[in-house]
């Protein structure tokens, strides 16, 4: 064993980084080494289907933190230092060259990849799939006004990128294989709202549509649906989800379900391992159920959590997830786990700004997802969170009211 005492974390991406930083912020002055294999330093995702593909961004400007600030902490921040395996008896990570690092607590932060289509044709030139700023830059580059492209997937990247190609003047066309859009994400109201508002602008959407075959040769020249539609298009952008990178800890004998298993705490069932962000599942108290989330502020609270958990405070993770997306002009926020709702209560909050709340079959608030004008849905999102942190029970009509002030639902709901 070292004798210097070490956190190691593997994954220098968004939970990754924050964890490194909130790791000092805590007053841990041991070893940190912060292990990556995108051979650059962590940066923000979000920006990489939107600023990115507007061309508004480069990919240099999406990094969290400059040289400095790794140096100033002493993180040791490896960028190209793919982790192979988990020793657990000896506590020591062996990287792909060979070398290995011994541990004190260990943090997996993985994240998750992109599911890649499983057809004849996917491996054609001009398929595109997006995770990484590599991803971005060589789809903004294909992003060219003019240019006919076919997006497999009506999830939340399929969405924001059709949004992106239709501002750089392509022609897009959404391929989706489900009756409809966001299907894990958001009742069907919601979806179609946003639905109406692509083809507003021109998009074309085929849902409940089975993708036979990319066509081309050496570079993909269209889409053949099972029921012999043929689309043709100059580049197809998949995005039909991501799968956590659970591998190593698999093959490290940890517990996985649907992620790495981890408690409330974050903690897996190896004592001085942990996993944090898109690549765990935890149990979440408020829906009574183990969940994993793919989002922005849920890396952000795991990093916040796990890294005083390494240092033993023995604290619970129990935020309410919350989540946004831009899309044309409008900004989505979607507060709680609207997906697990079974009504829905609309709220206009501007001309064509809406919240619609998801009560449970117990008329328990579970989500909210504000859809419009930032100015007129952000509040009324950020006190939704509190009422779903409370479980609140509130009557549909009062919700529907604007002239009710939601956050005298709080007060009433507190007393
Ligand atoms: C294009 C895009 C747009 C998004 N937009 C939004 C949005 O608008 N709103 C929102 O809430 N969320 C959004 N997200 C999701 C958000 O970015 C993710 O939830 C977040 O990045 C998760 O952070 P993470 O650290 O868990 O995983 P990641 O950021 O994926 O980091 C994991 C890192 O681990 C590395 N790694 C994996 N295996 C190894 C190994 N064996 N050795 C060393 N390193 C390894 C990976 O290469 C990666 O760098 C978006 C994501 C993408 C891709």
């Amino acid at each position: 064993m070292s004798t210097h005492p070490a956190m190691v974390i593997i994954g220098a991406g968004q939970c990754g980084a924050r964890t490194a930083h909130a790791l000092r912020e805590n007053g841990w002055d041991g070893e940190i080494t912060l292990l990556g294999n995108e051979c650059t330093a962590p940066y923000d995702r979000p920006p990489l289907s939107k600023a990115v593909l507007l061309g508004e961004r480069s990919t240099a400007q999406c990094a969290f933190y400059d040289e400095a600030f790794y140096r100033d902490r002493r993180i040791d921040l490896r960028v190209d230092a793919c982790v192979q395996k988990i020793d657990r008896g000896a506590r020591k990570v062996i990287l792909k060259d060979g070398r290995s690092i011994d541990y004190q607590r260990l943090l997996i932060a993985t994240g998750a990849e992109p599911r890649r289509l499983d057809v004849p044709g996917a491996n054609l030139e001009g398929v595109y799939l997006l995770r990484t700023a590599d991803d971005a830059n060589a789809l903004a580059e294909a992003l060219q006004p003019s240019r006919r492209i076919a997006i497999v997937g009506a999830g939340f990247i399929g969405l924001e990128v059709a949004a992106s190609a239709v501002a750089r003047g392509c022609e897009v066309v959404v391929i989706e294989a489900g009756a409809r859009a966001l299907m894990r994400a958001v009742p069907e109201i919601v979806a179609g709202y946003l639905i109406d508002r692509h083809r507003e602008m021109g998009v074309k959407i085929h849902f409940a549509a089975q993708i036979e075959r990319l066509l081309g040769t050496t570079h993909v020249t269209g889409v053949k649906l099972k029921d012999g539609t043929q689309i043709a298009c100059d580049c197809v952008v998949v995005g039909i989800g991501v799968k956590p990178r659970t591998e190593l800890a698999e093959a490290a004998g940890i517990d996985v379900a649907d992620g790495i298993a981890v408690d409330d705490t974050l903690r897996t069932n190896d004592p001085h391992i942990f996993a944090a962000g898109d690549v765990c599942s935890f149990p979440h108290r408020l829906f009574r159920r183990r969940m994993r989330l793919e989002c922005w502020k849920n890396a952000e609270d795991h990093a916040r959590i796990v890294a005083r958990n390494m240092l033993e405070r023995g604290e619970t993770y129990s935020e309410v997830p919350w989540f946004w997306s831009n899309q044309y002009d409008m900004t989505i926020q979607i507060a709680g786990m609207p997906a697990f709702g079974v009504q829905t209560v609309v709220r206009e909050t501007g001309a064509t700004s809406r919240i619609f709340f998801a009560l449970d079959r117990d008329g328990v608030l579970v989500g909210a997802s504000g859809v419009g004008k930032l100015a007129e849905i952000a509040r009324d999102v950020r006190v939704a969170q509190a009422l779903i942190a409370q479980r609140a029970c509130i009557e549909p009509a009062k919700l529907e009211d604007p002239a009710v002030k939601l956050k005298s639902l709080v007060a009433a709901e507190a007393a």
